[in-house]
């Protein structure tokens, strides 16, 4: 089936088509028809899958012509800014042959913009939840005309704490909207905001939730612990890189890593939450376009990131959840592209390797680096009996970014 065969309008099909999407993906397949026909839906589908078209192009038709003036009609709640930003991003491209509006509003920059743009009347609304509510309490939105409602990230919006606020939001959306619920998992202290957020849902639930794209290859590196970041950068040195993002557990790891990173030359920058919008923007803009090669970043700050072209994630500090590993390697490999995960693991890591195992449902190759001196590591002993070390690519020049 094609875009053709939904009752998409005509102009979103042309813009989706000049962003090079030929064939919708299976969750595109699946909740076209079930957006489109108002019903409500809870949906789980892996990272990358294209949930944002899955519900941008039939809310975006639906909403049909711009309203001047009026309040917005859809509204998506997203858990970060960086989020937020990308499904602004690709709700203006799915409609740039339309005359549809959106606005995007986020914490940590100034308001007058986004109140312009409100006045204005802004047909669809991405916000992440406390700014949405500092726009509630002054009185500049009104979320009385909200005809679809859209709440993304679910799963992360609960470990973010943000449950309470967007109840608060919800209460004050129209009551007779359309509701669409995405989440990667359904764990059960969300179960309660289901039953009470939506009605009659259709639920979609597309492949394995646990495992991560087929398209990416995984290996764990595994290294005494005071090796971790001379394994890091004779792993950047050996790898024919075009882009990677390096993933800490801290923030404060993340910009030691950055700024060793920078002292050995690599071109870099680092990615969290304690960084300004400013910075976190410019990371993020300059990341994509190729002015860093590398970028290292916190679980939260990079969740759900869609940069086209991730050729590596590397992995300094093993995910302390399963399912942020499965998130993390999902910045690469995205939409059928290849990429490849590396996990720089030490003894003390071993506990959630397994752990992580366990969850995506199989074992991860391990691989020792040619050439690099290893000091003795315990977990060559038992763990890599003369594996074979991977064939790495000499790294050549930025090349292959697309
Ligand atoms: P998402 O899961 O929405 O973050 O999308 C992941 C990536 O897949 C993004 O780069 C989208 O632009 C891309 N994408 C989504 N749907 C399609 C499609 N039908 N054809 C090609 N690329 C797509």
């Amino acid at each position: 089936m094609s875009f053709l065969d939904f009752g998409l309008s005509e102009e979103i099909i042309h813009g989706v088509q000049s962003m090079g999407y030929v064939d919708p993906s299976p969750i595109q397949l699946r909740a076209f028809p079930v957006v489109l026909s108002g019903r409500d839906l809870i949906a789980s589908a892996q990272t990358g899958t294209g949930k944002t078209a899955a519900f941008g192009l039939p809310i975006l038709t639906k909403l049909a012509k711009h309203k001047a003036g009026g309040k917005p009609r859809c509204l998506v709640l997203e858990p970060t800014r960086e989020l937020a930003a990308q499904v602004e991003t690709a709700f203006r491209d799915f409609s740039r042959f339309s005359d549809l509006t959106v606005g995007l509003m986020y914490g940590g920059v100034g308001y007058g913009k986004q109140r312009e743009d409100l006045k204005a009347g802004v047909d669809s609304l991405v916000a992440t939840p406390g700014r949405l509510l500092d726009h509630l309490e002054q009185g500049s939105v009104d979320l009385s005309g909200i005809e679809i409602l859209v709440l993304d990230e679910v799963d992360r919006m609960l470990d973010m704490g943000f449950l309470p606020q967007v109840r608060r939001i919800v209460e004050q959306c129209n009551k007779n909207r359309q509701t669409l619920f995405f989440s990667a998992t359904i764990p059960p202290e969300l179960q309660g905001l289901t039953q009470w957020v939506v009605r009659d849902p259709a639920i979609i639930e597309i492949g394995r939730t646990h495992s991560p794209a087929e398209t990416i290859t995984h290996a764990l590196y595994p290294v005494a612990r005071d090796q971790k970041f001379d394994l890091l950068l004779a792993l950047l040195e050996k790898t024919d890189y075009s882009s990677v993002l390096i993933f800490c557990r801290t923030k404060v790891g993340a910009d030691q890593i950055a700024a060793k990173l920078k002292s050995n030359k690599h071109s870099v920058v680092a990615l969290h939450s304690n960084r300004t919008q400013n910075e976190r923007m410019d990371a993020l803009e300059g990341f994509k376009s190729g002015k860093y090669e590398v970028m290292v970043a916190t679980d939260i700050a990079a969740r759900g990131i869609d940069v086209a072209g991730v050729s590596h994630v590397i992995n300094f500090d093993v995910p302390q959840h399963p399912e942020d590993y499965v998130h993390r390697i999902g910045r690469t490999g995205r939409a059928q592209n290849v990429g490849d995960a590396f996990t720089i693991f030490t003894g003390e890591d071993l506990e959630h390797v397994v752990k992580i195992e366990y969850f995506i449902g199989t074992k991860i190759a391990r691989q020792k680096l040619e050439g690099f001196n290893y000091l003795y590591c315990a977990l060559f002993a038992s763990e890599v009996p003369g594996s074979a070390p991977k064939p790495v690519r000499r790294k050549t020049p930025a090349s292959r970014r697309r």
